[in-house]
């Protein structure tokens, strides 16, 4: 298939919005990384995304809609709770979880009976959803299992030829994936973390609990609420290994191991006296710069041909947690804590 390399020119948004009205899927930008769209109301279409990607049919998707009112319809109830995270976040990278009405089909939940939604605040997505009049089920436009695509090249690199059209609309802002918080039961849950983190939902909803699934490994036999969540993720060819510590003994740590195709990717200013090739994502105390950078940095190691990639673990809480999480799974749990 030939894929058409679309610019966020209205012309172009309007060839993307028919291609959208027609079936087909198209790559497009979002706030939070590059999403791969297609109508979720249309059962071939959506079985396009799983197909594009390779993604497990029980891996559900999140439906992104344009305007608050379009919420009402794709669900069954909005509690309270959802009414006052979407004043406090949307449009905005947070998805809630429903209980999903008939007008979706049970193939984009992966067969649950819920129903993840999000209102993003990028301008073309919104256009786009407008524009096509779908409301637009759409997970990250990467393979399955690869780390996910924050510029329209890191897009074309996994879809180029396997779906219609990519959407360029620059470099993501966020860089990480949606907050993902069920409002199915009591209490809010965290099933992954984001940009709007568990303590401003807390904040919000007076109190979040973070699934374990966020920060540990699911034992055999164990549910996963968020089924995204037990599969391994966001990696690159390299072997990722988290290394837990100060700067100095993350320096110290790599040089010891230091071998053709090891890599170090660590923070910014921290790379002095290292003696592999590196890569950094962010200063360590600038977490929104690390989840701008993390994605693109894993991508860029495959490129130069890293065969081991030594990490400088993140913090684990606010938006660090997001990094962390998305940075566990790349390393499989592979984690050594450095003093
Ligand atoms: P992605 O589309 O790549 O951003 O992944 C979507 C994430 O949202 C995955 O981790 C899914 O497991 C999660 N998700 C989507 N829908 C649901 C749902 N109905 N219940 C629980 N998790 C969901
Ligand atoms: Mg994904």
């Amino acid at each position: 298939m030939n894929t058409l390399h679309l610019s966020d020119s209205p012309a172009d948004l309007a060839v993307a919005a028919r291609l959208l009205r027609e079936g087909e899927p198209v790559a497009i930008p979002t706030e939070t990384v590059y999403g791969l769209a297609a109508d979720a109301r249309n059962e071939q279409a959506v079985a396009k995304i799983f197909a594009a990607k390779g993604r497990p049919q029980d891996n559900p998707l999140i439906v992104h809609i344009g305007a608050w009112e379009q919420l009402r319809p794709l669900v069954k109830g909005i509690p309270p709770q959802a009414e006052k995270l979407a004043e406090a976040f949307w449009p905005g990278p947070l998805t809630m979880i429903f209980k999903r009405s008939e007008i979706i089909p049970s193939g984009v939940s992966g067969g649950l009976d819920t129903l993840a939604v999000r209102f993003p605040a990028h301008p073309v997505a919104q256009a786009l959803i407008n524009q096509s009049g779908c409301p637009l089920a759409a997970p990250s436009a990467n393979l399955s299992g690869s780390p996910s695509p924050t510029t329209a090249a890191a897009t074309a690199a996994d879809m180029d030829g396997r779906i219609a059209a990519i959407v360029d609309g620059g470099d993501c802002q966020v860089g990480v994936e949606s907050t993902v918080v069920s409002l199915v039961g009591q209490e809010p849950v965290l099933l992954r973390p984001g940009y709007v983190t568990a303590e401003q939902i807390a904040a919000v909803c007076g109190s979040c609990h973070i699934d374990e699934a966020v920060t540990s490994q699911l034992k055999a036999g164990q549910v996963a609420a968020s089924p995204g969540m037990k599969y391994k993720h966001y990696a690159p060819k390299a072997r990722v290994v988290l290394l837990d510590g100060p700067a100095a003994a993350i320096t110290d740590y790599i040089n010891a191991h230091a071998e053709a195709g090891v890599f170090g990717l660590v923070f910014d200013g921290e790379e002095k006296g290292l003696t592999v090739p590196y890569l950094t994502y962010g200063a360590r105390s600038d977490e929104e710069a690390q989840a701008h950078a993390v994605f693109e940095a894993l991508r860029e190691a495959d490129r130069r041909g890293a065969k081991i990639l030594y990490t400088a673990c993140p913090r684990t809480d606010g938006l660090g947690l997001a990094v962390y999480n998305r940075l566990l799974r790349a390393a499989a749990f592979e984690v050594i804590k450095l003093v």
